[in-house]
């Protein structure tokens, strides 16, 4: 007989008590996949992730490949199963949490991928988008869709592979193409083609959904030439999205929650309520406030979205995207200046204060509340004392910096003042990020228990549906948090440290290219 994982060490094995169900998450991140295993206590039980590859085929393109995205996904859902000894008979349910905006595009007959997946942070259909500006299409996009055109969301990455790809538009008319965010290329495939569709909080970021209708929008989709035979059918958060074939799990759970990561985040943190935000410190930063029935249209630089699709109730969220915010860490990894992102903080700790050395990390344009894609990164206060230092700890302001301005503009928006900030993703793990954060808002930021709040969301959403818990209040009440940043620190020099920020972004958004 051969010897298993266990015997061969390589993976721990958690006696799972008999009986018990649990909710496993699917995460699929942009760096990583991950699939985790959370008991009815909103406790991780047991995870694993792979890392995920990003091509850059030219300046500015990003993608990533389709068949990588979904073989790593159930690599994980295996062997997450082996490390906990929770097997398919064990769970209750699935939910799925996804990288946003992401579009892939499929043959339907044979299912496979005809281009790479475009990334959200890929900025080549730039020129698309600023036609739709020029043609004077911005109105009428916000109003349905509650975004700004931009190369961003899904439509014009559909667009360009329509006009792009040998065959592609032939094939789109001919009704032999399917589009998917992420999500519903995992449902899609996952169900083994049973289930095509996607939910209203992924819908709400392709650029071709009105949130109002909650249905695709025929004036978007013509005015983009997209045929709408290709789109998803679109559901609430919580609910049936088929079951996952018996070929990849024995027992064939039933996937009931999906959701876009960040407005997986916000269910995780259960900002239930109005006013509640979050903020999400990854490869970008997420920061998602819920206004309730309430669809705000920010006159700051944010958008409008979909942040919960549950019970049939929609709650809307402002939200601000900020494209580059631990990627500037991974980018000082990548220069030889850090040997891994959590040393960062340790490093910045170790100065009193910046020097006066600020960097704007607008490597591909800045996001929320800018919106400048002709903006470029830069350090700035440069002297012969400036060292390694410095520069990290620069790169670990920034993020705090860019979070700063946009919860200014979501207060200004809402006409709300925020009691307190929850957080999560990698970076909110770095203590002295999250307390220069509380110092610079001069309010408390709150770290959840765990930082994988994307993929307790999830289960949130894929429990509820199936009884798992009863409602949103028990998932409040087992809420766990970790550690309250308080804030700290003189005001005058907070005050100080923001106009030098903005004075750099300034300079970051005039640099002549
Ligand atoms: P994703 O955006 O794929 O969900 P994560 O939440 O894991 O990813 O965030 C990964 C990013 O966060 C990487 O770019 C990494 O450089 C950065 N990062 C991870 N840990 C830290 C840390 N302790 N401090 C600062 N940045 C970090």
């Amino acid at each position: 007989m051969a010897l298993s994982l266990l015997d061969l060490g390589l993976v721990e094995r958690l006696d799972a008590p008999q009986g018990c169900k649990y909710i496993m998450a699917l995460d699929c991140g942009t760096t990583s996949v991950r699939a985790a295993i959370i008991d009815e206590y909103n406790c991780i039980v047991a995870q694993a992730s792979r890392p995920l590859k990003t091509f850059y085929p030219k300046s500015g393109w990003v993608e990533q490949d389709p068949m990588e995205i979904l073989a790593s996904q159930i690599a994980v859902m295996m062997e997450v199963q082996f490390k906990s000894g929770i097997h398919s008979d064990s769970i209750a349910a699935i939910g799925i949490s996804n990288q946003r905006e992401t579009a892939i595009v499929w043959d339907r007959d044979s299912g496979q991928p005809i281009y790479n997946a475009i990334a959200w942070q890929c900025r080549r259909t730039a020129p698309i988008a600023d036609a739709l500006v020029a043609e004077g299409c911005s109105d009428i996009i916000r109003s349905k869709t509650g975004l700004i055109p931009d190369a961003y969301f899904s439509a014009t990455k559909i667009k360009w592979i329509l006009d792009n790809v040998d065959g592609a538009r032939d094939a789109a008319d001919a009704g032999e193409l399917m589009f998917g965010t992420v999500d519903t290329w995992l449902i899609y495939n996952l169900t083994g083609g049973a289930v095509y569709a996607t939910d209203y909080t992924n819908a709400s970021r392709t650029m071709l959904f009105n949130i109002h209708t909650l249905e695709w929008d025929d004036d978007l989709l013509e005015m983009l030439d997209i045929p709408r035979g290709m789109l998803p059918e679109t559901r609430w958060s919580s609910g049936e999205f088929g079951r996952v074939s018996s070929e990849i799990m024995t027992h064939s759970p039933l996937i009931t929650g999906v959701a876009g990561d960040q407005q997986a985040s916000l269910f995780g943190h259960c900002c239930f309520d109005p006013g509640m935000t979050k903020n999400t410190y990854g490869t970008g930063c997420f920061m998602l406030m819920n206004t309730g029935s309430r669809c705000i249209k920010s006159g700051h630089g944010l958008v409008s979205t979909i942040g919960i699709a549950v019970n049939g109730v929609v709650s809307y969220a402002l939200e601000g995207s900020i494209f580059h915010a631990g990627s500037t860490i991974h980018w000082l990894k990548k220069l030889g200046l850090l040997e891994n992102a959590a040393e960062s903080s340790d490093i910045a700790l170790s100065r009193p204060d910046n020097g006066g050395c600020y960097l704007v990390p607008a490597l591909s344009g800045l996001g929320a509340p800018w919106w400048d894609a002709d903006a470029r990164g830069l350090v700035c206060g440069l002297t012969g004392a400036t060292d390694r230092s410095m520069l990290v700890r620069a790169a670990c302001e920034s993020m705090a910096y860019q979070s700063y301005d946009v919860l200014r503009a979501m207060e200004l928006d809402a006409g709300v003042e925020l009691p307190s900030l929850a957080v999560d993703g990698s970076a909110s793990r770095n203590d002295f990020i999250m307390q220069f954060q509380a110092d610079l808002l001069g309010i408390p930021v709150v770290q959840s228990e765990t930082k994988e709040t994307t993929a307790l969301g999830a289960a949130f959403l894929a429990g509820l549906a199936v009884g798992y818990w009863e409602d949103m209040d028990e998932l409040e009440q087992n809420r766990v948090l970790a550690k309250t940043f308080e804030p700290a620190g003189n005001r005058a020099v907070a005050e100080r440290d923001i106009a030098g920020w903005h004075d750099a972004v300034g300079r970051a958004r005039s640099v002549v290219q």
